[in-house]
């Protein structure tokens, strides 16, 4: 049996808001699973509005939060099994780029310091001579040079050269998989794609697999391998992200994709929906029934099972396909009801 790069096994995470007596659960990521091949690197990218847990999903990928129910395996090895867990092989294997690049580099810090960091503490190169080798060499495949990096403040860079930067860090381990949470969503849109891109270069030069989270689908469009929708902590299609985006088989998905509208606008600008938030997570039916206009009686009593339909998984009882009309959305979006 060929062995995972990554399996997520039926994940969840619940959060108590409020106080102990009169706090609600909020299940942040309910019973979600994925998986990443070993051979061949992917990008997949992990999609939806704010609030659908796929932050809450990341950091447990990265080891910040505990599942309370499931687990995540990385190359065979269990989160699960505490015992056996090496943080320093852990940070080689699996690196985190995060949202705002101004937040993940003091202002008080020479940006070339956390490199050297990365480069030494972690057993990269053994002396500063090799260290300088590896970092202009990481930071020429993001299209920078540590001539350029060396000596400066994060203040000295823009957004986008920060993010190219903290790309560069994160290649500086060789890891296995990049995990990147929102990536350009602190960048300026004229140059999202190019960062983005720089994700389907780095794949194959680096054989390093990323996980792309975002809430911008138009960006996920064009360098993902692999999608993941999801919806109110659940995830509700699972697939090719080509296959997925053409013709896409959950309600909510063919909602999203019909409301991309340009690289680096935002879904959330776009859809009207009733405030049901809090309630929503909580139903015990389809998540999506109260918005949906395909429900049916069954999806109101009890809630889908994942389904599969060749590489595609769905959680939907009467997925779409080809030749289905959006006219039921465009009444159910103009009627505010
Ligand atoms: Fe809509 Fe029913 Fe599918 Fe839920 S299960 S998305 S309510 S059709």
């Amino acid at each position: 049996m060929t062995q995972k790069l990554l399996e997520v096994k039926n994940v969840t995470k619940i959060f108590r808001i409020g106080g102990l007596i009169r706090g609600k659960r909020l299940v942040a990521v309910d019973d979600v699973s994925l998986e990443i091949e070993r051979e061949k690197p992917v990008i997949l990218s992990i999609v939806g509005e704010s609030g659908c847990g796929k932050s809450t999903l990341c950091r447990m990928l990265l080891r910040i939060h505990k599942p309370d129910m499931g687990d995540i395996v990385l190359s065979g090895s269990s989160y699960a099994d505490r015992k056996n867990y090496d943080p320093t092989r852990f940070r080689l294997d699996v690196q985190p780029i995060f949202q705002n690049p101004y937040e993940a580099f003091s202002a008080r810090k020479k940006v070339d310091t956390y490199l050297y960091n990365t480069a030494l503490r972690l057993g990269i190169a053994k002396n500063r001579k090799e260290a300088d080798e590896r970092i202009d060499e990481v930071l020429k495949s993001v299209g920078m040079s540590l001539s350029v990096v060396k000596g400066k403040y994060p203040t000295q860079f823009s957004g986008g050269e920060l993010q190219r930067i903290s790309i560069a860090r994160a290649l500086i381990t060789r890891p296995k998989l990049i995990i990147a949470d929102e990536p350009v969503s602190a960048v300026d849109a004229s140059l999202k794609m190019n960062i983005v891109n720089l994700f389907k270069e780095l794949k194959d030069e680096y054989n390093v697999s990323f996980i792309y989270v975002t809430h911008d689908l138009s960006t996920a469009y064009y360098v993902s391998d692999y999608m993941a929708t999801l919806y109110r902590g659940s995830l509700i299609e699972y697939g090719p992200a080509r296959e997925i985006m053409d013709n896409p088989a959950h309600p909510y998905t063919e909602l999203l994709v019909n409301a991309v509208p340009r690289v680096g606008e935002k879904w959330d600008e776009e859809l009207v929906m009733p405030d049901m938030e809090e309630k929503e997570y909580a139903i015990t039916y389809c998540k999506f029934a109260p918005r949906c206009p395909y429900a049916t009686d069954i999806c109101r009593k009890q809630r889908p099972e994942m389904r599969e339909f060749g590489a595609r998984k769905v959680l939907c009882y009467h997925p779409l396909f080809e030749g289905q009309s959006l006219t039921q959305f465009d009444e159910y979006r103009t009627s505010g009801s």
